[in-house]
């Protein structure tokens, strides 16, 4: 699979940035994962609209999902110039009833619950979910691709034993680090770098990415911090790179 970071940042994005959201693709299937500030323009500098084939949700705070009301204007209209011919298809956990059903959206978007009770197919990928730590129920996603080689995004969490089992055996870990370590406690519901690292290296991943980068202080103190706990390859989310897992 190749997974390409739309958005970096947490909370709210800097000129021309976006929040957060990864576009992920194998076998010419296209899969949004999360939807937040800027994004939508964000993702038409690497494919056309209607190509998108669906958007995995992981929680409803606006940084996750600003975007996803200009989405669904944007489907409907390209579905009516008929550019699109099919739904998008929207996964999302349904423990909030009114967020979840603001998902749907006509004939255009059909929204799917997801919990950690089921894998889901979507497309070429298993998608099993895992709750983390964090203020609004929240689900990390774990992408598996045909041959068993998968990739794990934490969405946003602090530090939870439960993610450990979760994450191992993934090549690839794509962590959030909203913070340093040194004001870990000023920012709940959150990782730093540190930790970030340190959840890598119990698990045993190969390689992690940081995302849900902060606004403030020096952003590559958050490699520095990773890296003084994990062995592997540490690396900031880069919108100009792409990442690939498995053969695909
Ligand atoms: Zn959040």
């Amino acid at each position: 699979m190749k997974i390409t970071p739309l958005g970096i940042w947490g909370a709210y994005p800097p000129a021309n940035g976006a929040t957060s959201a990864f576009l992920i693709e194998e076998e010419g299937f296209r899969c949004l994962v999360d939807c937040g500030s800027g994004v939508l323009s964000a993702l038409q500098t690497h494919i056309p609209l209607h190509e998108l084939d669906a958007l995995v949700i992981t929680h409803y705070h606006p940084d996750h999902i600003a975007d996803v009301g200009v989405l669904q204007h944007g489907v409907m209209i390209e579905t009516m110039l008929d550019k699109r011919d099919r739904q998008l298809h929207v996964y999302a956990h349904a423990n909030d009833e009114d967020q979840f059903s603001n998902l749907q959206y006509g004939k255009y978007m059909r929204a799917t619950a997801i919990s950690p009770q089921q894998t889901e197919t979507i497309g070429p990928w298993h998608v099993d979910f895992c709750e983390t730590d964090h203020p609004v129920y929240c689900l990390a996603l774990k992408f598996t691709d045909q041959h068993g080689v998968s990739a794990v995004f934490t969405s946003d969490t602090a530090w939870t034993p439960n993610l450990l089992p979760f994450i191992k055996g993934s090549e690839l870990l794509i962590s959030e680090a909203s913070t340093y370590h040194h004001m870990i406690d000023q920012i709940p519901g959150h990782l730093s770098g540190r930790q970030a690292g340190q959840l890598a290296h119990e698990t045993g991943v190969e390689r992690l990415v940081l995302t849900h980068l902060p606004q403030y202080g020096n952003i590559n103190d958050l490699v520095a911090e990773a890296k003084d706990v994990f062995f592997g390859e540490v690396t900031l989310a880069d919108p100009a790179k792409t990442y690939r897992v498995g053969k695909g």
